[in-house]
């Protein structure tokens, strides 16, 4: 489905992001791993991807930083001569209640969830432009959707993304670029199995499906959204939570 195309996908050292670049690379896709320059895991997901037989490289940086961001995509036009696909995944919480939330926190969240998202985006529309194809998928969140106590800063980056993608699909559809997001919901990882009992308990009862997600399911819709057996959606949300928000 995807043999010969290259994908690039930001923090995907672990997590979902690693669910992602391995489902990709199981459709043949060669993948560019990046992750923050202290990741710890980038360099053995990148051997496991090479071990699928497809090609990788680990390319550090981080998606604050627009000269990290230029040389992600140097660096991989460089080694493949061309972008396909594009996941901005890498995202970061620091929840709390927004009257003792600080300026720091705030900050950071949408430093790294929204305007990490547009650096890559406006990086990586030059080349796609030029090749006047391409596929970028956003990783949202259900609560950007429907709002979370506690996430004031994380919501707000999430909503901005998903704007972000409406705006990006409108401004480079004539250019053959599509731009989607998805929405996971509450899906085991890293970044939740941090979250008290009874959060994850006031969760897991509202879902529908009566389980949590696993990374997997989010890397299914992505290789959707990035293959041509999506050529003729842009500009959507997908929430993929098992149900909880419709
Ligand atoms: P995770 O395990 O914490 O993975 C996030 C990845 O992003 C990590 O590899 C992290 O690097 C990397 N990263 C952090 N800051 C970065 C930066 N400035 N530049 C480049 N990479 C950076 O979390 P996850 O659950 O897989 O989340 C992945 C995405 O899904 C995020 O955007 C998150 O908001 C979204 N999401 C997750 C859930 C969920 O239930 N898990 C629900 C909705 C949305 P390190 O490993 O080195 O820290």
């Amino acid at each position: 489905m995807l043999k010969g195309k290259v994908a690039v996908i930001t923090g995907s050292g672990r997590g979902i992001g690693k669910a992602i670049a391995v489902k990709l690379a199981s459709y043949g896709a060669n993948i560019v791993i990046n992750d923050i320059p202290s990741s710890d895991y980038a360099d053995e997901t990148c051997e496991e991807i090479k071990a699928m037989g497809v090609d990788s490289i680990v390319i550090k940086g981080d998606v604050r930083k627009t000269e990290d961001v230029k040389r992600l995509i140097s660096e991989t036009m460089d080694k493949f001569g061309k972008i396909d696909i594009f996941v901005n995944n890498a995202g970061v919480t620091r929840d709390g209640l927004m009257i003792r939330m600080s300026e720091e926190d705030w900050d950071l969240v949408m430093d790294i969830n929204l305007k990490g998202a547009f650096n890559c985006i406006k990086a990586v529309a030059r080349p796609m432009m030029k090749q006047r194809s391409g596929a970028i998928i956003n990783i949202a969140s259900i609560v950007g959707v429907m709002g979370n106590p506690g996430q004031a800063n994380y919501v707000a980056s999430k909503a901005g993304l998903i704007g972000l993608t409406k705006t990006t699909a409108k401004e480079f559809a004539s250019r053959g670029i599509r731009c989607n997001a998805v929405a996971p919901g509450f899906i085991r990882s890293a970044m939740t199995d941090v979250l008290a009992d009874d959060v994850k308990q006031k969760y897991f009862d509202s879902i529908p499906l009566g389980k949590f997600g696993e990374t997997e399911d989010i890397a299914d819709v992505v290789a959707f959204l990035a293959s041509d057996m999506s050529k003729y959606v842009t500009g959507q949300v997908i929430n993929v939570d098992g149900g909880l928000v419709m």
